[in-house]
């Protein structure tokens, strides 16, 4: 008999099974009890925490003949083609390996087309940022009305990348990464059925590895089981992933608060050796000081200096982040780590700086980017505070988010000002006519969120260094707030101006445009104002929007107002 993978075998087939996921569980139980079904979905999260499980389970549920509190039969009619496997109203399509254009063409062709066999034809789409934005064009329309008959399931690891009006047009389900007690749960009773010899800690460390991804942790279940003889071990798992074991992370971090260098080179120089992975032995090593620091404040219990630990992990942090782009893994792990042990003795006064330097030539210049904002609160809290720190922390973060908010609505009013200084038609053409070119970044890495944000907006004014845009959302506005600097960057690109752009909602820009008419009526005339930096919160630019009499009234004040919005303008002014 072939061998039938772990993950394959225990894959949920029913609600009850799966892992995690409470809320979106209980949200599709009860759309599917109350009959409230939706024509879209979208099931966005990380890699392993069930999406495409979930859009199968729904698929079959939904065209189950004797749903039962929301759970299908399993013994229908449809229940059984389903389950068996290549019923023709189920239609996967995976938008990773192919940009989907002539799939989604003919999705569009044969949406209208009632099913063979089922109630619903559901059509479930994969790794749906991946399609071609032809395909998400095609794909849009086919949204907008879909038929009666017909339920698309989109599932994506990268909303950001999915188009806004995709998005608006779905019931989107956010799936979490799966805790390492849900993970540990489903793993042992996997383990119990089929009668798994596990040493302790073995479904400790695949969950901790897993990252909140349940096939991931699965999947190394399986491997393991296949490197294994007989009884899972530890050891074998550490060995398998490339892991190295608590025990030597326990006396690595010992060495280094110690100072011990040789010890330390040696050690590195083994685990390289051994082919183990640094980033991965680096991040092991942040989690095994978070777990000691967490531990400090809720036993009071601590082999280590907590200002040691407190610090290394800063230093950890933006190790592993540095060693995932550079090419020289392992001098970058030792020269920091030995920076590290230097300042750390030299503040101790341990040993002499000078018997690190010795050990080997380093600059110690550049090093410990810390992540300040970490360090601090946890710092100056006594033991037991720990979650008044926290909460002192997130308090904080929001005094410096609402700062940050007023800056950034007073910068919009500058721009709409300096906009209405020097708006032209020619202007606000130019812009118009390059708005499309944003298209072809809307699956770019970097830009692909803001060009499918800016491409949903309308060009209202345009000057030669700002423009304004218009939504129909207030949200929509504030998330264009946001961006910062990011969006001159990708409007470069494009049309070879940075421009700043001003993000107001239909009303709020009829409001402007009124405002800007009768300015306009009454000879005053909008000054060039002196635009603050994204991260600037002084006061400097308390000044309102100023409108001074310096200018004569023209004679043709239409005439003047057609040149900055074109024909739209008379209907205001009316
Ligand atoms: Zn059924």
């Amino acid at each position: 008999m072939s061998y039938q993978t772990l993950y394959r075998k225990y894959r949920p087939s029913d609600l009850s099974d799966v892992a995690g996921q409470k809320s979106i569980v209980k949200i599709i139980k009860n759309s599917l009890k109350f009959g409230r079904i939706s024509h879209a979905y979208l099931f966005c999260g990380p890699r392993g925490t069930g999406k495409t499980t979930m859009a199968r389970i729904l698929a079959k549920n939904v065209n189950c003949l004797d749903i039962q509190d929301g759970m299908a039969c399993g013994k229908c009619k449809n229940c059984l083609s389903i389950l068996n496997g290549n019923c023709p109203d189920i239609i996967e399509l995976d938008a990773a390996s192919n940009n989907g254009v002539d799939e989604i063409r003919e999705i569009k062709n044969k949406v209208t087309l009632v099913p063979t066999e089922l109630k619903y034809k559901v059509y479930v789409i994969d790794e749906v940022h991946m399609l071609s934005i032809g395909a998400f064009n095609a794909l849009l329309k086919t949204l907008e009305e879909p038929p009666e008959h017909v339920i698309f399931i989109l599932a994506t690891t990268d909303l950001h990348k999915v188009p806004i009006t995709i998005i608006s047009r779905c019931q989107c389900l956010d799936f979490h990464r799966i805790s390492e007690e849900e993970i540990i749960k489903r793993l042992s009773q996997i383990a119990e059925i089929e009668n798994f010899d596990i040493e302790d800690g073995v479904l400790e460390s695949i969950a901790n590895l897993s990252d909140g991804g349940f096939r991931d942790a699965i999947g190394m279940l399986d491997k393991l089981v296949s490197y294994s003889d007989n009884k899972l071990t530890l050891s074998d798992f550490e060995e398998l992933n490339g892991i190295v074991s608590i025990e030597d992370k326990k006396n690595f971090l010992k060495n280094v608060e110690l100072g011990d260098v040789k010890n330390i080179i040696d050690f590195i120089d083994k685990v390289y050796n051994k082919g183990k992975d640094l980033v991965i032995f680096s991040q092991d090593l942040m989690i095994l000081c978070r777990n000691l620091i967490i531990d400090y404040y809720s036993y009071q219990k601590l082999d280590f200096d907590i200002e040691f630990l407190l610090n290394f992990v800063d230093v950890l942090n933006s190790l592993s982040n540095d060693l995932k782009v550079t090419s020289n893994v392992r001098i970058v792990f030792e020269t920091r780590i030995l920076s590290f042990m230097r300042q750390n003795n030299v503040k101790n006064d341990y040993i002499s700086s000078s018997q690190v330097d010795n050990a080997c030539n380093l600059s110690v210049d550049n090093i410990s980017n810390c992540v300040e904002e970490f360090k601090e609160p946890l710092k100056s809290v006594e033991k037991n505070n720990f979650d008044e720190a926290i909460s002192q922390t997130k308090s904080n973060q929001k005094i410096i988010e609402k700062n940050n908010e007023e800056n950034l609505i007073r910068r919009n009013s500058i721009i709409i000002n300096n906009c209405f200084c020097n708006a032209s038609k020619k202007n606000l053409n130019f812009v118009k006519e390059n708005w499309e070119k944003l298209n072809e970044y809307a699956l770019d890495n970097k830009f692909g969120a803001i060009a499918c944000y800016l491409s949903d907006s309308i060009v209202r004014a345009a000057s030669d260094k700002e423009i304004i845009i218009t939504f129909d959302y207030e949200s929509l506005v504030n998330r264009g707030l946001q961006f910062g600097n990011m969006v001159g960057e990708l409007l470069n690109k494009i049309m070879n101006v940075p421009y700043y752009v001003a993000y107001l909602t239909v009303d709020q820009w009829n409001n402007e445009k009124k405002k800007y008419i009768e300015n306009l009526n009454q000879g005053n005339k909008y000054i060039y104002q002196e635009l603050i930096d994204f991260n600037d919160s002084s006061d400097k630019i308390e000044n309102e929007i100023k409108a001074s009499s310096n200018i004569e009234v023209t004679d043709s004040i239409t005439d003047e107002a057609i040149k900055l919005f074109g024909e739209d303008l008379i209907s205001v002014s009316e």
